[in-house]
């Protein structure tokens, strides 16, 4: 753990496995903390808020400011970390470190984002303004999938805003969190402003408990993300909770298919699906469902595991393995199996071909489920609003594409489609740091998303001032 500014040893029993996907070989162990370790980290945060949030905002920004330099400087390291324990390749960590790097620019913007609003003369000698106070203590629960993205989505923002922090990364890939507190030490950040601990469900019930916590900020899968949302509430406690997703893509008959094919390659199999933006289902529209079905299985054919990286743990494998049986009994047709493909040359690492089941339909499981892996399912409809209503009948609503060449076509989907994140022949279509990113449905539990105007809104509560002066 990092605790009050240095490493420290969690002392319980319990502990985990941390694997390097790509050899399935265990490379390092990690304690899980136990409450009265939660509450020291905790207890440290509020002790560390006193002074945090009178510092000002600029000086705080100062010392984001540094902490970017830092991450800049040692990307590269960070995203080979990442890629041992998370399995996706350098360059794919190095390209996610950038997303998050570009949180904490956002976050350096303090000063300008926090000053508030003024109304001179509402009433006669009468001014009112509004100012932006830090909530406290604020924790973090993350994935596996973006090891630094995510905690950065969180912790800059907090911090820039006035607030501490408790991080709780995921317990399979526990060691760029610990980088990231090493790096804004040596950025200046006083002690005890962000604390890191590690463990499961036992560490986060304890954290969302604790009543020294203000503010649960969490993204994972929806069942977790729902209970998290409900657990904190009834601590009294402002959450945002993400979820999980099946993002579609509408592929019109209009579309240019070899484009369309080629950014879902990276969309639906870039780091083996295992992305909460990655396109999981496809909607071919009439003729645009044969001609997508044949370029993405001849593209997919050719993706080697150097282009995809392995699946997070064996469990996931055998999991997506049963799923692909359903599909098969429930009579979807596949035309692309990744079942037989072992790692190059190391039949031990977790790795799982692109897999593309065409002729699916929403009753079967395939398509029902958050797969997390590179497994593409195909539907088809005969028109727009067909497709339109399919999507927003998914319980989910992430991220969600459109294919076409028509701009009245993407406009109408833009309009009708139910999510938070649209994008027009842009598979991955991710807002910057200076947009707010977050789904709506079952994607997200809560009312604010994260970083852009919404991550200050977050993390801050607004006090109006009305003085009279004659
Ligand atoms: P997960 O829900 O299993 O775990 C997320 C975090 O919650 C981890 O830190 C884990 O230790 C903790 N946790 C797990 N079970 C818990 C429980 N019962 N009670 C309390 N805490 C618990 O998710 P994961 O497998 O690490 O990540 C993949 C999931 O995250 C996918 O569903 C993916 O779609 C989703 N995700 C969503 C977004 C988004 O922006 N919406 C981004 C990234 C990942």
């Amino acid at each position: 753990m990092w605790i009050n500014g240095r490493p420290v040893e969690a002392e319980g029993a319990r502990q985990g496995n941390v694997h390097a996907p790509a050899t399935g070989e265990v490379i390092r162990t990690v304690a899980f903390a136990r409450a009265g370790e939660i509450d020291c980290a905790v207890r440290s945060a509020e002790t560390a808020f006193l002074s945090w949030k009178e510092t000002t905002a600029l000086n705080r920004s100062r010392i984001l400011g540094r902490f970017c330099d830092l991450l800049r400087k040692n990307q590269e390291p960070l995203a080979r970390l990442i890629s041992e324990e998370h399995g996706k390749s350098v360059s794919d960590a190095m390209g996610s470190m950038q997303r998050g790097i570009e949180v904490v620019e956002f976050a350096v913007g303090a000063p300008h984002l926090l000053k508030g609003a003024f109304s001179e003369n509402v009433a006669r000698d009468i001014d009112s303004h509004s100012v932006l106070h830090p909530l406290g203590v604020c924790a973090g629960i993350t994935p596996f999938n973006f090891p630094a993205m995510v905690p950065l989505w969180m912790f800059p923002m907090a911090l820039a805003c006035g607030n501490t922090f408790v991080l709780k990364p995921s317990e399979k890939v526990p060691s760029a969190s610990m980088r990231m507190a090493e790096l804004l030490k040596e950025a200046g950040l006083p002690d005890g402003v962000l604390n890191v601990v590690h463990g499961d469900s036992e560490t986060v019930d304890a954290l969302i408990a604790h009543p020294g916590v203000r503010a649960i900020s969490f993204v994972g899968s929806t069942p977790v993300a729902r209970h998290i949302y409900a657990a904190a509430a009834q601590h009294g406690k402002r959450v945002q909770a993400l979820g999980g997703a099946k993002n579609h893509a509408v592929i019109a008959p209009d579309a240019d298919m070899e484009a369309a094919a080629d950014a879902l390659m990276s969309a639906a199999f870039g780091s083996a699906g295992q992305r909460c933006m990655a396109i999981s289902a496809v909607v071919g529209i009439g003729a645009a469902g044969d001609s997508i079905v044949e370029a993405m299985t001849r593209k997919a054919s050719r993706l080697t595991p150097a282009d995809t990286g392995p699946l997070i743990t064996s469990v996931q494998c055998e999991r997506i393995r049963t799923l692909i049986d359903e599909g098969i009994t429930q009579g979807a047709k596949l035309t692309l199996d990744g079942r037989e493909w072992g790692a190059a040359g190391n039949s031990k690492g977790f790795y799982f071909g692109p897999t593309i089941f065409d002729r699916v339909t929403t009753e079967m499981s395939v398509y029902q489920k958050e797969i997390f892996g590179p497994v593409l399912v195909v539907l088809r409809t005969n028109s727009i609003e067909e497709a339109i209503g399919l999507v927003n009948r998914n319980p989910y609503g992430n991220g969600v594409a459109i294919f076409t060449q028509s701009g009245g076509v993407a406009r109408r989907f833009e309009n009708e489609i139910e999510a938070g994140m649209v994008g027009v022949n842009v598979a991955i279509p991710i807002p910057m740091a200076f947009f707010s990113f977050g789904g709506w449905k079952a994607s997200l539990f809560g009312d604010l998303c994260m970083h852009g105007m919404e991550g200050v809104y977050f993390y801050t509560r607004r006090k109006t001032i009305t003085s009279r002066w004659a």
